[in-house]
């Protein structure tokens, strides 16, 4: 059992459930799905788990202030804002891009919970971190900073943790999930998610594959950062000589026109799972990886007598922000 200092913020175990009615529509195998999109804090999501690890350390360190990072509509912003309110830090996101006419989804709840809100405009985001860090450090703030998506091996270790949790949740009795699933199928983005479970993967001999469905970057440039992230967070469990390696698979075939943009594969796969199974998805992460995993499905990448368990990894008030409001709705009155 990994015992790292932690603020308990989640609501922990979160629940994994099967897909019944999805499962037998594609005739494939059967689909699990691991709720971290309930994790609690503010509408939930993975980096509800990170941030119970960095908030520790950043409470260790004598921090007042927490300072993150990331796009217009980020997730981990607004679980970070919602964190530092109720541990009663002050918080300053810094943010890619200017300040937009209207403000919703994520930016809505950000400054809902009273996050400083600084764009970065036309610098690059990195040295703008970098400014407000400097500044707030000289002005007496305590600040502390939270990489972006949460992602270094202290906010990460907390998915080695989560894949100890799924194992303990396997073949209980309120659980439909009697074995090790064959595959876990993520969406990766920063990669800490994925790093971690790997991890987690190797600690408890986890026999399966870990498939992460990239949203924004290549192949060749992410599994190189999650093969470094995993050793790191390998080494603060003391975990040693393990082929982490050979457990790290990364598919970006459903990079689309890019970031954050919305196409077919994302609001289809968003309505599909609403439709057979009452389950959010968002536009950006979740909604793409499970696009991508309904893709191999029918591509025949899975064996039907195998068993998926896709990790939901949250994301879900990011439907209702522009465009994707806009897009899903439209979806639907032509649908
Ligand atoms: C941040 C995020 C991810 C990606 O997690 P990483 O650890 O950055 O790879 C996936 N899904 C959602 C909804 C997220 O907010």
């Amino acid at each position: 059992m990994i015992k790292l200092p932690k603020i308990n913020i989640a609501h922990l175990p979160t629940v994994v459930e099967l897909l019944p009615r999805l499962s037998s529509k594609l005739n494939g195998p059967k689909i699990f799905i691991k709720r971290d999109d309930q994790t609690g804090l503010a509408f939930g999501g993975n980096k509800a788990r990170k941030l119970e690890y960095l908030l520790a350390d950043a409470k260790a360190h004598g921090a007042r202030t927490l300072i993150t990072t990331g796009a217009i509509q980020s997730n981990h912003c607004r679980q970070t804002a919602a964190a530092a309110a109720k541990f009663g830090f002050k918080c300053i996101l810094v943010v890619t891009g200017k300040e937009p006419q209207n403000i919703s989804g994520n930016l809505l709840l950000d400054n809902l919970f009273r996050a400083e809100i600084v764009w970065s405009d036309l610098t690059d985001r990195d040295s703008m971190l970098d400014f407000v860090f400097k500044k707030t450090w000289k002005e007496g703030q305590r600040p502390y900073l939270i990489p972006y998506g949460g992602s270094n091996e202290i906010g990460a270790v907390s998915f080695a943790a989560a894949f100890e949790e799924l194992k303990s949740q396997i073949n209980q009795v309120d659980n439909s999930l009697i074995q090790d699933p064959d595959w876990i199928v993520l969406a990766t983005s920063s990669g800490g998610t994925q790093a971690g479970l790997v991890v987690g993967a190797a600690l408890t001999g986890y026999k399966g594959k870990i498939l992460g469905i990239s949203v924004d970057k290549k192949q060749s440039e992410l599994i190189p950062e999650i093969i470094s992230l995993a050793n790191k967070i390998g080494s603060v469990i003391h975990l040693n000589n393990q082929n982490l390696e050979a457990l790290i698979e990364v598919n970006d075939q459903y990079l689309g026109e890019g970031y954050g943009i919305a196409g077919k594969l994302e609001i289809e796969t968003i309505t599909t799972f609403a439709q057979e199974e009452g389950v959010l998805l968002d536009p950006v992460y979740t909604g793409r990886a499970a696009g991508g995993m309904l893709d191999l499905i029918n591509q025949g990448k899975f064996d039907k007598n195998e068993t998926i368990l896709f990790w939901h990894t949250g994301g879900t008030p990011v439907m209702f922000a522009e465009p994707y409001r806009e897009i899903l709705s439209k979806y639907l009155r032509t649908a």
